[in-house]
């Protein structure tokens, strides 16, 4: 299953990064589109602005031209109505009426402000001129291959663009038949400079042109552009230029505009021609019909295309702005969904918590309430152990009493056999007045009495329930009263008590009585157990070992087997016939010594035998 999982996990989340991958990709191409529409629609907007300007300049530039030239149109036919003009036509050797006319033609040019008016004759042949003064005065010159004159020679009026074949200037010419009762006799001719119109025009980047019926450029604001024909000419037409010398000697040459793509409207995007800068431009054209000229107004397109192309940027900057705050929001808002769930988990952790604290409070409560019961059935087990412990150990030393009550009456009846006859004896000897022996035998009642009156004190001491206070006991002492209660015993059953004390003066921090209680029933134990031995060696020794106080009760008994050691100091555990033990007496002693501080060890002895140790905590003795 583990492995199932491991292998599905990377393919889903796979699937979940393409998915995420081919979203982006759509938001990318879908701004990138409405970036290059919105490029798109600032240049065609841009377009139509620098269209609608072009269309506003060519037609003012088209009615200032031909105002210019309708200024003239008329002129060339006024000359008709001079006589001189008529005469000098009819009589052309009459060199007075030439100086006649020439000097009103020289006139009638200085007033209209054109360039030169002249008369030709019906040969070509130029009769009079307004520069006649001038050295290349036009007078005795042949005209008649210049396409105005044949033109108004044919009787049609005549308007040419060319430049002049004497100076090699450039200007317009009109031509008119010069008629005198219904005949031709020649042609007037007025010829207009119409360059000075290029200064008006536009002198920023834009660029204007004007060119004829061919595409030839004969007038632009960029002055490298004139004579230049806006296609390749053909060859016949060149020729025919060349003929009739219409643009002098200038080659005419293709002016290099090529077009980039063709708008509505006639217009069209264009880029200059070499070696200038090569720039994209909008070309839009004017026909002057009548003379089938042609304005050609380039607008330079820079700044369109800059404006499309901080608009591109600003949209594509706008979106990737709009995506930020798209992808800020959704971040914010993911953020807020995982802040509202991490508090709500909070307040679930919390409230668990709560739970948990209101649960473990009561089960503590219930828990205190157990102990606090289970406090007061333990110290009442307490006080009912220290009773029952208080008990037996009473009821040990009655045991002890019980098993010594033989030789207590015997140790009494023997003083009282002897008081009696000792206090007979007394009467009798003071009866016969020997009242020294009497004397002597009433001490000896009283030595008695007293020896008496010791033993029954030790029993009642003996038997006497032992208060708890602990004190220092001098230990000799302590062994001396014990011994005292099972002297009769030793002596009777022939046993070699002896006594080692490293000091006499050590103490034990306990309870005289106590102790005497277990130093009694240790000895009774040893006497017991040499019983029926051969050699009966009864050792008591003293020692001191750093602060502890060291009783050992050893015997030459047949010891202690290793089977029963164990269960010594348990009650009720004897190995004595019935009736002679209680098995009480090492479990109270091993109890009133623990009660000491100290404790109660058993050992064998080299020679076999048992020896009990008795560890007490040291005492400094009492100075009252
Ligand atoms: P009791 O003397 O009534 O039997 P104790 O508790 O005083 O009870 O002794 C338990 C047993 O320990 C004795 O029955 C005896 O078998 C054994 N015992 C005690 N002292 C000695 C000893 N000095 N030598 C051998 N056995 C001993």
């Amino acid at each position: 299953m583990a492995a199932a999982a491991q292998t599905v996990l990377p393919s889903v989340s796979g699937s979940r990064l393409l998915r995420r991958f081919v979203l982006w990709l759509l938001v990318l191409v879908c701004c990138l589109g409405l970036a290059l529409l919105v490029w798109r629609w600032t240049e065609n907007a841009a377009i139509d602005k620098l269209r609608l300007a072009g269309a506003q300049r060519l037609d003012s530039y088209a009615v200032s031209l031909e105002n210019l030239l309708s200024k003239y149109d008329f002129l060339p036919g006024t000359l008709e109505l001079n006589k001189d003009v008529i005469a000098l036509l009819q009589q052309p050797d009459d060199e007075l009426l030439r100086a006649e006319v020439n000097a009103h033609l020289e006139q009638l040019n200085k007033l209209s402000k054109s360039t030169t008016i002249y008369i030709v004759n019906l040969q070509g042949l130029t009769q009079a001129s307004s520069n006649w003064r001038e050295p290349d005065s036009f007078v005795g010159d042949n005209v008649a291959f210049r396409p105005y004159v044949r033109d108004a020679l044919r009787r049609t009026p005549g308007g040419f663009y060319g430049v002049g074949t004497t100076r090699g200037e450039p200007g317009y010419f009109f031509a008119h038949g010069i008629y005198h009762n219904g005949r031709m006799l020649g042609v007037a001719t007025v010829k207009v400079n119409i360059e000075k119109l290029e200064k008006g025009w536009v002198q920023g980047t834009d660029k204007v042109m004007l060119t004829d019926a061919h595409g030839v450029v004969f007038l632009s604001s960029v002055p490298d552009w004139k004579y230049h024909a806006l296609a390749p000419l053909e060859p016949a037409v060149l020729q025919e230029l060349e003929v009739s010398r219409q643009y002098f000697s200038h080659a005419l040459l293709p002016l290099g505009l090529r077009e980039l793509r063709q708008l509505d409207n006639g217009a069209s995007i264009v880029a200059t021609p070499a070696p200038a800068e090569r720039t994209r431009m909008l070309s839009q054209t004017r026909s002057l019909s009548p003379r089938k000229w042609q304005f050609v107004y380039l607008s330079d397109l820079a700044p369109a295309e800059a404006s499309a192309r901080n608009a591109f940027l600003f949209t594509w900057l706008s979106e990737a702005l709009l995506v930020m705050l798209v992808l800020y929001a959704r971040q914010r808002r993911r953020l807020g969904r995982q802040r509202q769930r991490a508090r709500l988990d909070l307040q679930r952790a919390y409230d668990h918590l709560e739970t948990m604290v209101a649960e473990r409070t009561a089960s503590l409560q219930q828990m205190t309430h157990n102990l606090s019961e289970e406090n007061v059935v333990r110290r009442h087990a307490e006080q009912k152990l220290r009773q029952a412990q208080s008990d037996l150990v009473q009821a040990g030393k009655m045991a002890v009493l019980g098993q010594m009550s033989a030789g207590i009456t015997h140790e009494l009846n023997q003083p009282l056999t002897a008081l009696r006859t000792m206090s007979d004896n007394a009467r009798v000897l003071i009866e016969r007045g020997r009242l020294d022996e009497a004397k002597g035998n009433l001490a000896t009642i009283s030595q008695l009495i007293a020896r008496m009156g010791a033993l029954t004190g030790q029993l009642r001491q003996f038997a006497r329930k032992a208060d708890a206070s602990l004190k220092p006991v001098p230990v000799a002492a302590a062994i001396t009263a014990a011994l005292f209660l099972v002297e009769r015993r030793v002596e009777q059953e022939r046993v070699n008590f002896r006594m080692s004390m490293q000091s006499q003066d050590v103490h034990a921090l306990c309870d005289s009585n106590r102790l005497e209680q277990v130093l009694v029933n240790l000895f009774t134990n040893a006497l017991d157990a040499m019983d029926g031995c051969e050699t009966r060696q009864l050792t008591v020794s003293v020692t001191r070992s750093f602060q502890k106080a060291m009783i050992a009760v050893s015997d030459t008994g047949p010891g202690i087997p290793e089977a029963i050691r164990n269960h010594l100091f348990e009650p009720f555990f004897t190995t004595k016939p019935q009736g002679q033990g209680l098995g009480l007496g090492l479990a109270i002693s091993e109890q009133i010594i623990r009660e000491f501080g100290g404790m109660l060890l058993v050992e064998s002895t080299t020679a076999g035998g048992a020896r009990f140790i008795i560890e007490l905590p040291i005492a400094e003795p009492e100075t009252t």
